[in-house]
């Protein structure tokens, strides 16, 4: 059959960023991806990318190679036009390592659509066929985010996502400084799990008393503290999103459940696209806002996740701002880029990336 695998091959690919990119839980000074290739009988390549990201996902440039290494053997053979039941059954192989799943997801899909004709913003619902994203400023001084939006607004960005967690007196100034640089822009805040319930509260209060208003406060609170998301939520007067809360349908589940979150966060890197999906219905069927994210993928990864957000056309935040913190790479298609908004138009299939390794 033209459309089994005939090969996965995962190598690093080591990507500089423009400049240290620094949240609540870590600091990034490069991203050590991996690069994702499947082969298909035919010839067709598709194209993944894992971006490890240790301390969110569990997830090394070593263990993700290794990962895919082991999954080798469980997808050769198998029929990408069966991609729900091949992904399945990687899953069963082996738990967690959501970068790993979610690289070979992306390439599993990206030979899928080349080798059928299908662009997957089409395959996964064809809403629409451009969207904007935010820009996300990294922890820093309150002049060293000042400079930032002012630089952003530019650029040409609508729409600011602050990273916060420094401290709730620094981080309102820093606040105060964008909004100042900024003051037509839609501002976010994502806190990365840095605050307790009462200091999470307390930050969007005084942020309202500036009469700065928020779209989002993301991730206030840690991880598995759902009652804690629902503390901020019902008292904090900005909608709640869910990020690290939320990596699988069942996560999504549970918020729902729980009543954590106005907004759940989807990043491919965390779900894979079989997952994203998954959850976005779960979201969907709940009344629950969606967001779209990403790690610090290159265009290869980021591609997946512009063609799930065109072809759901469901966002309400679209945060795909990882291209913009990286060094250009050479890599070609995918999507073409008009300030801050992605259009896919003119793809004939996959994702639409062409790589040529050097
Ligand atoms: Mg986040």
């Amino acid at each position: 059959m033209s459309t089994t695998i005939k090969d996965l091959r995962a190598e690093p690919l080591d990507l500089p960023l423009k400049e240290p990119f620094v949240i609540a839980t870590g600091r990034k000074d490069a991203a050590s991806n991996v690069l994702v290739r499947v082969e298909l009988a035919d010839g067709t390549i598709g194209w993944g990318e894992v971006s490890a990201t240790p301390y969110t996902s569990g997830d090394t440039q070593a263990t993700a190679i290794a990962a895919l290494d082991h999954l080798r053997p469980v997808v050769i053979g198998k029929d990408v036009r069966s991609w729900r039941s091949l992904l399945a059954e990687t899953r069963r192989h082996l738990r967690f390592q959501a970068g790993a799943h979610s690289g070979l997801e992306i390439a599993v899909f990206d030979a899928f659509g080349k080798a059928t004709g299908v662009p997957l913003w089409q395959l996964f619902g064809g809403v629409k066929a451009a969207v904007e994203t935010d820009l996300t400023l990294s922890l820093g001084t309150p002049e060293e985010t000042g400079t930032a939006a002012g630089r952003a607004v530019r650029d040409g960005f609508r729409k600011i996502k602050i990273k916060v967690g420094m401290g709730v007196a620094i981080d309102i100034a820093r606040v105060i400084a964008v909004r100042a640089a900024a003051p037509q822009c839609e501002l976010a805040l994502d806190a990365n799990q840095a605050f307790t319930p009462k200091q999470a509260v307390e930050l969007a209060h005084r942020v309202a008393a500036e009469g700065i208003e928020l779209s989002l406060l993301e991730q206030p609170v840690r991880r598995d503290d759902l009652a804690g998301m629902r503390h901020v939520r019902e008292h904090c007067g900005v909608p709640v999103g869910a990020d690290e809360s939320v990596f699988s349908p069942e996560d999504a589940i549970r918020v729902v459940r729980e009543g954590a979150a106005d907004v759940i966060n989807i990043k491919v890197a965390k779900a894979g696209l079989a997952g994203a999906l998954d959850i976005a219905s779960v979201a969907r069927a709940a009344n629950v806002d969606l967001m779209i994210g990403c790690m610090m993928e290159s265009k290869i990864g980021l591609a997946a996740s512009v063609h799930l957000a065109c072809g759901l056309g469901c966002f309400t935040h679209c945060d795909l701002d990882s291209i913009y913190l990286l060094r250009p790479f050479a890599c070609e298609g995918g999507f073409t880029l008009r300030g801050a908004e992605f259009s896919v138009e003119g793809i004939t299939g996959g994702t639409g990336i062409t790589y040529e390794p050097h």
